[in-house]
Formats: C-alpha cells, structure tokens, sequence
C-alpha cells in the first residue's frame, strides 16, 4: 500500500492542537480559487521551476525536448502545458531551480521518517495531520496511515474539505482524533463558481460529523469577493449556531503569500491582485458571529 504526498511539514503550530508534523496529500477534487497549496491539485508527480534561483546558465535548454523550458525575449521561461514530466532537466540544473513534486510512500515510511518527532508531540499534546490536496481520495492509503499512527498511541487529525460521502468518512473514524473541515460558503452557485464544486455534500456532512461524536474543528476562509458579504456570513453563522458539538471554529483571512507557488508551477492564479481582508472587515464578520453567539478565533 502506498499513496502519493507532496511533503511532511514538521513542526507545525497551525494544523491541529500542539506540534504536529503535517503530510500533504497530492490531487484534490476542488480547485479553490485561493488555495495556498497548487503544488497538491494534481494527483501526478510534476516540475516546479523556481525562477529567483535560475541563474539563466541554459543548461537545462539542452535537455529539454518538448521547448517547456526556452528561451522567450532572452529570459528562461516555463510553459507546464508543454511539460511531460520526464524530469531530465533536473540533473543538469546545478543551483538547484529545478524541482520534482510529488513522491511516492508507504504508511511505514512515514512512520519511521516522523518518529524522531514523537517526543515533541508528547510535550506539547500534539501529532500528526494528514492535510493535503484532499487526503479522502487516497481513502485505504490514509486508513492505514491513520491506524499505524494511532496504534503507536499518536493523535491523528484529518484536514479535509467534507465534499465526500459520509460513508467514507465512516470507515476512519475509528482512527481519527480529531477532523478540521472548511465550511466555505452557504450559497451552492457562489460555492461551485468559485471552488469548482457544490456544497450539499459539505453542508450534510456537516451534521453528520456534528452527530458522529468525534471532535471537530470548523473554518471559514474569508475571500475578499467571494463570502466576505454580510448575507454569506450571516449564513454561515446560522449553521454554526445550530451545531451542538463543534470544538473550534477558526476564521482564515485570505492572504496573498503563497501566490509565489503559482509562478513556481506555471499555474495561473486566479486572485492575482487580492489583498487580506482588513481588520475593519474582520471586526465585521466577528460581530456577525457573536450575534449567534458562536465562539471564534481568528488566525
Ligand atoms: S521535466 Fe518538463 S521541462 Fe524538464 S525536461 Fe522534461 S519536459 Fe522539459
Ligand atoms: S539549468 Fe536551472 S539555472 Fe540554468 S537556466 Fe535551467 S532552470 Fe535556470
């Protein structure tokens, strides 16, 4: 059994309780128009070309077959459409501009390669999360993550975007400490325009999770033009305030540092241009939320 991860993040403060040490799958079935993380939309390996450490030296031109990499106004560009992914150019490429994403593993290799990490997840309540991309769609490869984990007594969370059926969900619980979910917008046609797929789904799955017993922690990423309306978060907030055993719910204020990820992957960004939402916003929708009596942290 082995699935595919774009990397482990280790010692990480903002995935789940305590230190953790985050695996990020690889593929996703939404594409979220302010997604921080590109490099996990494909379930395929592909190149990243980091352009401020190209030095232009050409090298890698001489490999390249396809003219993905060439020479555009004199200046070495990346065209993904023409890339097919062989990875020949990134031996030639000595300052290190060129990059594999994307590398295949099994439970136990994580296992043994997060080991030396278990004495600081003992000390601070923390473990592992399994994040990505859409870590369900790798569904029996999480399972035996998340039991080989639990079994060596570690706390498991499952970062997921809920868009699956409940009876997936159903077959890991059993291995799972904790669930952090995204409630991103009540309106379906808002939510399929802007994150490629409906919310029905999400919103029952929702209840179940509120219904399963297993703790969970909702968030709500704040998209300026998106569900940064009064209406949206009064919305949002309504479901909120209906849910009898949510443990946490988190605002996350779109902010533009990953946009470099985009220029790195040749994928175009569709929020070029957006800034974070303000505090003036931000005090807004906490008022929102402190009307329905919702508790909130915003980070
Ligand atoms: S990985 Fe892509 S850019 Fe690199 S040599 Fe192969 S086709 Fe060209
Ligand atoms: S080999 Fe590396 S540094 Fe040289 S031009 Fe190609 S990407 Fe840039």
């Amino acid at each position: 059994m082995d699935g595919i991860i774009t990397s482990v993040q280790r010692m990480s403060v903002h995935d789940g309780p305590g230190i953790r040490s985050t695996i990020f799958m690889k593929g996703c079935n939404l594409r979220c128009r302010w997604c921080h993380n590109p490099e996990t939309f494909s379930f395929a390996p592909e190149l990243e070309w980091i352009k401020t450490k190209c030095i232009g030296c050409q090298a890698c031109l001489e490999v390249c077959q396809t003219g993905a990499l060439r020479l555009t106004n004199g200046n070495i560009s990346f065209n993904k459409g023409e890339c097919t992914a062989c990875f020949d150019c990134i031996p030639e490429c000595y300052p290190e501009a060129l990059h594999k994403i994307g590398r295949r593993v099994t439970p136990e290799s994580l296992f043994s390669e997060i080991e030396q990490d278990f004495p600081f997840f003992e000390e601070s309540g923390g473990g592992i999360t399994i994040s990505g991309g859409e870590p369900m769609l790798q569904k029996l490869f999480v399972i035996s993550i998340l039991k080989l984990f639990r079994t060596g007594g570690i706390h498991t969370a499952l970062d997921t975007n809920l868009s699956i059926p409940w009876k997936h969900y159903e077959q890991l619980l059993p291995y799972t400490s904790l669930i952090m979910a995204d409630l991103k917008a009540m309106d379906n046609e808002l939510h399929e325009k802007w994150t490629g797929g409906g919310n029905s789904t999400i919103i029952r799955n929702i209840r179940n999770l509120d219904e399963s017993g297993i703790p969970y922690f909702i968030r709500t990423p704040v998209i300026p033009g998106f569900n940064d309306s009064e209406k949206e978060f009064r919305d949002i907030a309504g479901l909120l305030s209906t849910l009898r055993n949510m443990k946490q719910f988190d605002l996350l204020p779109y902010h533009p540092l990953g946009n470099w990820k985009y220029v790195n992957l040749g994928v175009k960004n569709l929020l070029e241009g957006v800034s974070s939402p303000t505090s003036i916003d931000l005090q807004r929708y906490a008022s929102i939320l402190e009307e329905y009596g919702i508790n909130y942290q915003i980070n």
